[in-house]
């Protein structure tokens, strides 16, 4: 089952010739989730072949320009690309005025509906639920109200092998039974134990989004276990006060979250544009927490 995250951009603050601002595609069983929509974002759609038109949700950290302004064109274009679908944006509650007075002033009529879900920046809330998958939104500790993103999915369903199904003749109802863990008895007197035809359930994958944010041990609860972890690490620690100053983290600050809370897979991003190598951030990270990677545009990470 597919569960990947595919880079858009890690730069902080400003486009640069070397990154863009903040934003990343999240791909869970072929639906496809954005998060975060700096400048530019629509452009590195086209750029690395992402079928825009099947994001539905779009999920927005905060109202800093480098993780939204490349919100409005992009509802834009999925308007002006004959858009009929509706779309789901989460985030703070003043992107709904922000893009209503876009489209007033330009007289867009959209020919799809949005809905609008505000976040909650004080407690960790259920945002979206469907068959397999859940996400949570979660207070992050920044400068301005600053939420993170967490996807898990759902505990998978207990698989019967498909020759059992066929040597044993098993009818639904008797599939179910040993899906529930019960043992069956077929026509022909035979006992079927769970144990005998079932396969242990696939692990369930998680993945949480943590940008922008101080170090802050606060939001560890939030991310406990996830198997991979996208952190902010804006500066190395040769910055740490203006990290500090900022309300942003070093690179071993988020090395040091994700050894906290027990995750997998750390992930870097969201870099200072004084900074000339991603390696640096890896370098200072994995003395700490050794399972890290950086981001960098177009990198595609499976979960
Ligand atoms: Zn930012
Ligand atoms: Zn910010």
């Amino acid at each position: 089952m597919t569960f990947e995250i595919t880079i858009l951009g890690c730069g902080a603050a400003t486009p640069t010739l070397k990154h863009n601002a903040s934003s990343q595609v999240v791909n869970i069983h072929d639906k496809l989730f954005l998060m975060d929509c700096g400048e530019g974002t629509q452009i590195q759609l086209r750029k690395y072949k992402i079928k825009f038109q099947r994001i539905q949700h779009i999920f927005i950290s905060h109202l800093h320009g480098d993780h939204y302004l490349g919100l409005v064109g992009l509802i834009s274009s999925l308007h002006l690309l004959g858009r009929k679908n509706d779309l789901h944006i989460y985030g703070p509650s003043e992107l709904k005025e922000i893009i209503e007075l876009n489209l007033r002033v330009s007289q867009t009529y959209l020919d799809y509906f949005i809905h609008y879900h505000a976040v909650n920046f004080e407690s960790k809330e259920k945002i979206f639920e469907d068959h397999s998958l859940e996400i949570h939104s979660f207070p992050l500790k920044h400068r301005i109200p600053c939420v993170g993103y967490l996807f898990a999915e759902k505990p998978k369903q207990i698989k019967i092998r498909k020759e059992y199904i066929n040597r044993y003749s098993l009818q639904p109802s008797e599939i179910i039974a040993l899906k529930n863990g019960q043992s069956i008895t077929t026509p022909k007197n035979i006992v079927v134990t769970p144990q005998e035809v079932c396969d242990a359930p696939e692990k369930s994958k998680s993945y949480a989004y943590c940008s922008d944010t101080m170090y802050w041990e606060t939001l560890i609860p939030s991310i406990q276990g996830v198997d991979l972890l996208y952190h902010e690490s804006t500066f190395l620690e040769s910055e740490k006060e203006r990290a500090k100053h900022t309300f942003h983290s070093t690179a071993a600050q988020a090395a040091t979250i994700a050894l906290k809370a027990g995750v997998g897979k750390l992930l870097l991003g969201h870099y200072s544009s004084r900074y000339a190598e991603e390696e640096e951030f890896v370098n200072e990270a994995s003395v700490i927490f050794p399972n890290c990677d950086f981001s960098t545009e177009g990198k595609i990470i499976q979960v």
